[in-house]
Parts: structure tokens; C-alpha cells; sequence
């Protein structure tokens, strides 16, 4: 997963894109880059890590210009070096051409050979960097239509914006899995993943980009260009609404924070339970345990106390003994928990590692009894557009029953929300993806039914 940003027409461009970074930084903390247009010419900087770790002022006063890529990485696949890392830039006919995408091709592996067969040489690993060659080597005579005929070649999941000298195009595939919005500020525009940019930079929400279009940004005018062919059905992510997007955000045309609240009561709903206080895995699954608790009357508590500062690199492999991960991010608070039968929300169940420990971190200040509920179904497929997710035989709802899942987590209760909720929940504002938790995949998955390995990116 990753975020991105773009901005057109506005001073000191690379700032505002800095800032878009900074709230989208939950959507990645791999690497983070910026790229900036001067006189034509793209200037790029990216470094590893969070957007405030890789940029100071001399680095942002060193990318001038009225028009801004910013990038933010959450995948390790593909290779950690800064090649993998965005935005991509390269020097093409038409001229300097910088690029950010968030999503997950599911023909790159594909494209990409036929691309090499033809003589392509290619930098990176990451899928990405197909869309660089498609747009270089379309034969459309116009900048515009070769944006068009690259993108109408790709499969799966992509929102991108391309900058091509001062020019910006912004588009989403035809489904529509991964968000992206357009701002107003003053004269200029900003394009972000989510909403929540918006609201730090200052910037007006304009409108959301829906599935398959293109839009283009040049002298301070928005040009909505011929759309992609739409699919029959679109499928916006609903995992981004259950724990990826941030919950001041809108997403899907829906308050993130409302959205999981709406989760939180169906599951009061379908798991209702006799305790003391109800809370929630820290923060991901706040609201859904708000809503629980709104919709059951059980108090809701602070039973788990999260640390923020908790380093990527922090852990020295001579403390890496059992639960010293999750007890390192969160601790238990005894007052709340001791001698209580308590109810522990979590947004979802993956592997069940991180669960498993908590749990023991809860029954170890003093739990009377534990029932633990997820506000969605069990993930039972891995996800193929741009969600990092492990593999099928790692994912414990793909290979356990409900009650062999409750034994291993240890808990005296487990429910889960059941799909037919889960989209009841926010019907209004579907149809969505639910791949990773019925296995229908909406968009044809290319490179695997072709015996080719799963593109790798975010
Ligand atoms: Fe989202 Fe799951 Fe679909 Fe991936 S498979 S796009 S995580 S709903």
C-alpha cells in the first residue's frame, strides 16, 4: 500500500507535497519521495523510511517549482533499494515524465516481458515502472492519448499521477480499488489518496476521481479527459474503510470514522455477549469498538494502551523472545482489566500472531473472562490489488475453523462479523471488493492464471 500526492500551481510545490506525505504517512513508511518540476525538467529526491526522516528544508528548498509528485511506501516487495521507490522519473520524447502509483498490477509481469522481449530496459523491479514504457512507447501522436492508450493496457489496481513537463494527469482504474481525491487551494490543486491531505494542506475538497477516469491538469484548469473503458461493476477496496484509510478521512463517499462506527453496532448486533467494558485493539480498531459499544450499551474502556514511538529497527534480535513484538507496541491496563469480563475489538484477524499475544497481555493483568470479536469476516484469500498481505496457508481464517481459532487465541468467546453484514453496514455507498474475504476476485488475475509470479508493488 501507498500514498500519494500531487500539486499543480502552487508556490513551492515540494512543500505542499510534504505535508500531503505527513498525513498519508499511515499508508506507508518504507521510503519517501518527492519530485518537482522546474522549467520543465523533473528534480526527484526519495530516501528510506518516514517522509520526516528523509526531508529537511535544504532537501525541499533543493526541488523548486509550481508542480509536485510526493510518494510514500509501505511494500517490501520488489526489493528495498531506492530504485523500487517512487516517484519513477525518466527523460522521454515528449519530455520530462515523473510518475507515483498506489495499487497493484495484476498483468506487470506479463506486460513487462513483452515489453523486454521488444527491447525494454528496465531499472526496478516494481510494476510500477511498466507504466513508464507503455506511456514512452504508445504510438498515439499526443502526450494525452498516450497516457490514455498506457493505461487502458493495464490490469488490477492503479491510481496514478503523471507529471509530463508542467502537465498533470491523474487517473483510476476501472474498478476503482484505490482512493484518490482532488483538492482546491486557492488557484492551484492538489490530488491525494485521501481526504485527510486535503484538510492539512489547507485544500478544498473538489471531487473524487471515480473509477476509470483521467483527468489533466495544466495552467490552472481541470480537463476531464475520455475515461477508461468502466468496469461492469465497480470495486472500490472496502479493507481501505475497515482499517487502511485514516478515520478523519472520507473514503468511498463515507466517513471512515462513521464507516467502522457502522461495523462496530452490526457486530454488537451478531455477537452481543454479557461484560464489563468493551475496547479496542489501538487505533486501527477505535471507532469499531465505539460503535460496539454505542450499539450495546457495554461501557467502553482503555484496556490497551498503545506506544507511538515504537522504532522499525528497535528491536535488537536478543529481545526477540515470545510476545516481546506486541508487548513492545502495547501494554494492558490492569485497573481497567482486572477481576473484568472484558470484550476486545479488532478492525481484523490475519495471521493471529499479534492477537494471540495480546491476549495474553490481557489475561495476564487479570481478565475474568475474554471474548473477542473482529469487526470483518475472516480473511481467507490474500489480496492481489495492493494490499501487503501474507500468503493463504499464513492466514488463519483461510486454514482454521472459527472455533479452532478461538482454542488457538485462547479466548472465551470469538465472533466476527459475517459478510452480508459487513456490506450491509455501508451498503449505501458499494457495490465494493471483497476478495481477501469470499476469494472473488474482480479483476482477472493476468500473471497468475499465466504461471507468472504476483507483481509486487503498493
Ligand atoms: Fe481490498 Fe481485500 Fe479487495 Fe484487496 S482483496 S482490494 S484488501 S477488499
Amino acid at each position: 500500500m501507498c500514498g500519494i500526492v500531487g500539486v499543480s500551481g502552487i508556490d513551492r510545490a515540494a512543500e505542499v507535497a510534504f505535508l500531503g506525505l505527513y498525513a498519508l504517512q499511515h499508508r506507508g513508511q518504507e521510503s519517501a519521495g518527492i519530485s518537482a518540476v522546474h522549467d520543465g525538467r523533473v528534480t526527484v529526491h526519495k530516501a528510506h523510511g518516514g517522509v520526516a526522516d528523509g526531508f529537511n528544508d535544504a532537501k525541499l528548498q533543493s526541488l523548486p517549482g509550481r508542480v509536485a509528485l510526493g510518494h510514500t511506501r509501505y511494500s517490501t516487495a520488489g526489493g528495498r533499494g531506492l530504485i523500487n521507490s517512487q516517484p519513477i522519473s525518466v527523460r522521454y520524447h515528449q519530455g520530462d515524465l515523473a510518475l507515483v502509483h498506489n495499487g497493484n498490477l495484476t498483468n506487470a509481469h506479463t506486460l513487462r516481458d513483452d515489453l523486454v522481449a521488444e527491447g525494454a530496459l528496465f531499472q526496478s523491479t516494481v510494476d510500477t515502472e511498466v507504466i513508464v514504457h507503455l506511456i514512452a512507447r504508445s504510438r498515439e501522436r499526443t502526450v494525452d492519448a498516450q497516457v490514455r492508450d498506457a493505461l487502458s493496457r493495464l490490469t488490477g489496481a492503479f491510481s496514478v499521477i503523471i507529471t509530463v513537463g508542467e502537465t498533470m494527469y491523474a487517473a483510476r482504474d476501472p474498478w476503482g480499488f484505490r482512493p484518490l481525491v482532488l483538492g482546491r487551494k486557492k488557484s492551484g490543486w492538489i490530488l491525494a489518496s485521501e481526504t485527510c491531505a486535503l484538510d492539512l494542506i489547507g485544500a478544498q475538497f473538489e471531487a473524487a476521481l471515480e473509477p476509470g477516469d483521467i483527468i489533466k491538469i495544466e495552467n490552472g484548469s481541470v480537463e476531464y479527459l475520455e475515461a477508461l473503458q468502466r468496469a461492469e461493476r465497480p470495486a472500490p477496496c472496502i479493507f481501505e474503510l475497515i482499517y487502511f484509510a485514516r478515520p478523519d478521512s472520507h473514503v468511498w463517499g463515507v466517513s471512515v470514522d462513521r464507516a467502522r462506527r457502522a461495523f462496530g453496532r452490526q457486530l454488537a448486533r451478531e455477537h452481543a455477549v454479557e461484560a464489563d467494558c468493551v475496547f479496542s485493539v489501538p487505533d486501527s480498531s477505535n471507532s469499531a469498538a465505539l460503535g460496539y459499544a454505542e450499539e450495546s450499551g457495554v461501557p467502553f474502556e482503555l484496556g490497551l494502551i498503545r506506544n507511538h514511538y515504537v522504532g522499525r529497527t528497535f528491536i535488537h534480535p536478543s529481545q526477540a523472545g515470545r510476545d516481546f513484538r506486541v508487548r513492545i507496541k502495547y501494554n494492558a491496563v490492569r485497573e481497567v482489566i482486572n477481576g473484568k469480563r472484558v470484550i476486545v475489538v479488532d478492525d481484523s484477524l490475519v495471521r493471529g500472531t499479534t492477537s494471540r499475544g495480546l491476549i495474553r497481555l490481557i489475561r495476564e493483568a487479570g481478565a475474568k473472562e475474554v471474548h473477542f470479536r473482529v469487526a470483518s469476516p475472516p480473511v481467507i484469500s490474500p489480496c492481489y490489488y495492493g494490499i501487503d498481505m501474507p500468503t493463504r496457508e499464513e492466514l488463519i481464517g483461510a486454514n482454521h475453523s472459527v472455533e479452532e481459532i478461538r482454542a488457538h487465541l485462547n479466548v472465551d468467546s470469538l465472533g466476527y462479523l459475517s459478510m452480508q453484514g459487513m456490506h450491509d453496514a455501508v451498503a449505501k455507498h458499494g457495490p465494493f471488493c471483497d476478495a481477501c474475504f469470499s476469494g472473488n476476485y474482480p479483476a482477472p488475475l493476468v500473471d497468475i492464471q499465466r504461471g507468472k509470479p504476483a507483481a509486487s508493488h503498493c
